[in-house]
């Protein structure tokens, strides 16, 4: 880990920690970048089934663009072009897209097509998957939708007594995940799982991805320090509402998500002098530098970066507007 050297302000004792990596990860970076491409490539108006990350300033600023977001792939006019959010998508929306003959850019995160992949691969083989994820988030919808009679969701420790008797003498069983838990969390789940399920087999790898455990570490790594956090990302956003946990369980006083630095409440900040910052993955930097100036207003001038881990990961833009990159 590494760090800038600072020490708190001479003159307020009020310092702020800089969680590193903070923000946005390679999925994200590309399904923005997807959708702008196809705005420069084919024009207004692009439709977009659900938000194509979870965060409002990124929807707002590209509806300013001429996107328009859909909550389902029928909504489209016949033969638009539609692109499928980061969060994946199921093959049944697949088909529905094509019914309408849409002009599908699927820009799923590489590391949510890889879920997919391990789901159709379990499932021809013969095996009962339990899925740790949340009910109702479109990542869990779409990776779910490859595998609809042998999936089974387990969102939190409170569903495990629910799930269909039939499992326990289930010898193919394995667990599992969607790409934004609480590395800490999902684990608890699966010792519980392995209680109940002593056959449940481990994955061949992680399923949590790299961006999402990165800023759980940084967020550890400061967490104790703080009086209060703060995390910028949308109520909606999986790995940024973790984050707020993250920290709690850490060691921070208080914690809190914003979208907008305008969001501090004041009344947070009595009697505080160290406040840790971090961002959730659809975050874009500019949030977090609102975030700073706002509390600058505040006397916290003095700003420690603090760094766990170098990401350098970049994924490729869909086949499809590959050469425009
Ligand atoms: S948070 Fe992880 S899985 Fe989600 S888009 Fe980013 S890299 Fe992909």
């Amino acid at each position: 880990m590494s760090s800038s050297v600072s020490s708190p302000s001479p003159e307020t004792g009020k310092k702020i920690l800089l969680a590193a990596p903070r923000g946005y990860c390679a999925g994200v970076d590309r399904a923005v970048e997807t959708v702008e491409r196809a705005l420069e490539e084919y024009g207004a108006p692009i439709y977009v089934r659900k938000e194509i990350v979870h965060n409002r300033y990124v929807v707002d600023t590209l509806a300013d663009k001429g996107v328009i977001f859909v909550d389902e792939a029928s909504e489209a006019p016949e033969g638009a072009h539609m692109v499928f959010s980061a969060h994946g998508v199921s093959p049944a929306v697949k088909e529905e897209a094509a019914a309408k003959n849409l002009q599908s850019i699927d820009a799923a995160c590489p590391l949510v097509t890889k879920v997919h992949n391990e789901v159709k691969r379990f499932d021809k083989q013969g095996f009962h998957i339990l899925f740790i994820g949340h009910e109702g988030h479109e990542e869990v919808e779409g990776t779910m939708g490859h595998s609809l009679d042998r999936t089974h969701l387990v969102d939190g420790l409170e569903s495990i007594p629910g799930l269909p008797a039939f499992l326990a003498d289930e010898p193919n069983l394995i667990w599992l995940s969607q790409t934004t838990l609480s590395v800490d969390e999902t684990m608890e789940i699966v010792r519980e799982l392995k209680k109940v399920y002593p056959q449940l087999q481990d994955p061949p790898s992680d399923d949590i991805c790299y961006a999402t455990q990165n800023r759980q570490v940084a967020v550890k790594a400061i967490a104790e320090r703080c009086d209060l956090m703060i995390v910028v990302g949308s109520t909606n956003s999986s790995n940024s509402v973790r984050l707020v946990e993250v920290a709690l369980q850490a060691g921070a006083t208080n914690a809190y998500l914003v979208d907008y630095a305008h969001q501090i409440d004041e009344a947070w900040l009595d009697g505080v002098e160290t406040i840790g910052i971090s961002s959730g993955a659809s975050v874009p930097e500019i949030l977090v530098t609102g975030v700073l100036e706002r509390l600058e207003g505040y006397g916290f001038d003095d700003v420690e970066e603090v760094t766990s881990a170098a990401e350098k990961i970049v994924f490729a833009l869909p086949r499809v507007l590959r050469t425009a990159r």
